[in-house]
């Protein structure tokens, strides 16, 4: 049945990353969701490209996931985890740790992606505070990065539009992001820019790696247009950071939890960090969640500083809320029952090829892709930086599917259930969208 709110009925909500004003003239309602749709206020069942916002790996209304939701609201519905606990919550962690990789055995819940990223970041300062090196504090982050938008996360975050309005952010530096114009329509990992990652020895020349507790990195960025490592490039990383002494901590918000293939970037690229951020597929998306694993000795040394005390003054309410550990348990369900990652693994050559096909379509200046990732990259609109993008995405809802604009790049990263006919409709939809649009 259409849905329609007036101007009015839409005034209170203060619609985040959006632009009200225009959103709310000409608003995109979506009214309910199933399997790979969405069905639009007008309607019109349009085709999800995006898995929501990144997270409903499974695609949406999966009943085992409502029922175990269901079930928990009437089993116990809060219970705090300060100085108590309750068994799912400890159920759920020990679930995780049968997929986190190799040796990140420790988990700490939080309810979204920005707070995984402020506590991984915090948890690294401390540690090196506990280990009696308070001086390594410095973060360092990367020019395009994203993770998430409180301050710690806009500060080692790379992407100006998300920092510059609110004054002063943590001291910390950047390493150069890794989009080369000499990788444009590379498939999969690109070639070239490996030595990249040397820039951190720059920053160890700066700062000293005594003062350096953490490089933090999204191992593919989503939200700045799926950039991605070239070769080699994670590895290298990995290997300054041990050579220094520094943390190397993965946000997986978006990569984690099979999007690439394997339940995290960090297996699929065989490199291992000291933490990793992840949110979004952990419960499908159905209720707000976050965890953050951390390698066992790291938890190990808080526990024996601790001896008996609080071991790390930091915490949610909402930390392993029981009906987000019964959604994430019910998800991990479901992604095991379909093999979910593997499905995502056999399908990258086919939405590889599905994407680039774009290639020579009008305006496009790149694609990249990995697992279910894809991007296409078009001409910036001389002097309007993303208008081109926002009218194709525009025109790819009104047609059929949902895909996500970022600047002038599409994104498209569908539920990892999609179809092959449905890869094909969408980037159909795409590419009729970009030959429309000037
Ligand atoms: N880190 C990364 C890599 C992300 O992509 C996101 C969200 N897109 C976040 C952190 C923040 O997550 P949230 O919006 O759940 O706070």
């Amino acid at each position: 049945m259409a849905v329609n709110l007036s101007r009015e009925e839409m005034e209170s909500f203060w619609m985040p990353f959006t632009a009200n004003t225009t959103f709310k003239a000409d608003p995109r309602l979506l009214t309910h969701a199933d399997g790979m749709h969405y069905t639009t206020h007008d309607d019109r069942q349009i085709l999800d490209g995006t898995a929501g916002l990144w997270c409903c790996n499974a695609g949406h209304n999966r009943s085992k996931i409502t029922e175990a939701v269901t079930k928990q609201l009437s089993t116990l519905d809060f219970a705090p985890t300060f100085q108590m606990g309750h068994p799912i919550g400890f159920e759920l962690a020990n679930r995780l740790t049968e997929i986190s990789p190799k040796g990140l055995d420790s988990v700490f819940f939080t309810n979204s992606g920005s707070e995984s990223v402020e506590t991984a970041l915090k948890i690294a300062r401390a540690y090196w505070r506990i280990k009696g090196k308070p001086g390594k504090a410095k973060l360092v982050g990367r020019i395009k990065g994203y993770h998430g938008v409180n301050f710690g996360g806009i500060s080692v975050g790379g992407l100006v539009m998300n920092r510059k309005h609110f004054g002063q952010t943590l001291d910390v530096d950047h390493l150069p992001h890794t989009l080369l114009e000499k990788n444009r329509f590379s498939k999969g990992l690109p070639d070239y820019g490996t030595e990249l990652a040397d820039n951190l020895e720059d920053l160890v020349g700066l700062h000293d790696a005594e003062n350096i507790a953490a490089v933090i990195v999204e191992p593919i960025s989503g939200s700045a247009g799926v950039i991605l490592p070239p070769k080699g490039y994670l590895k290298r990383l990995r290997e300054l950071c041990d050579k220094h002494d520094i943390l190397l901590i993965f946000d997986e918000v978006i990569t984690g939890y099979g999007r690439v293939g394997a339940a995290f970037a960090a297996d699929e690229f065989d490199v291992t960090p000291d933490l990793i951020t992840t949110a979004k597929g952990l419960t499908n998306g159905v209720i707000p969640m976050g965890a953050v694993f951390v390698r066992k000795d790291i938890n190990e040394a808080f526990l024996a500083a601790g001896n008996g005390a609080i071991e790390l003054f930091h915490g949610y309410t909402y930390s392993a809320h029981p009906v987000a550990c019964a959604a994430a348990i019910a998800t991990l369900d479901v992604y095991k029952e379909d093999d979910l990652f593997a499905r995502a693994k056999s399908l990258h050559h086919y939405f590889e090829d599905a994407v680039h096909s774009l290639k020579g379509h009008k305006n496009v200046i790149d694609i990249r892709n990995y697992g279910l990732v894809g991007a296409v990259e078009l001409q910036p609109r001389e002097g309007k930086p993303g208008a081109r993008a926002y009218e194709v995405f525009k025109k790819v809802y009104e047609t059929g599917a949902l895909v996500r604009q970022t600047g002038d790049i599409i994104a498209i990263s569908p539920p990892l259930i999609i179809e092959k006919e449905q890869i094909d409709r969408i980037i159909n939809l795409l590419g009729d969208a970009i030959n429309a649009v000037d």
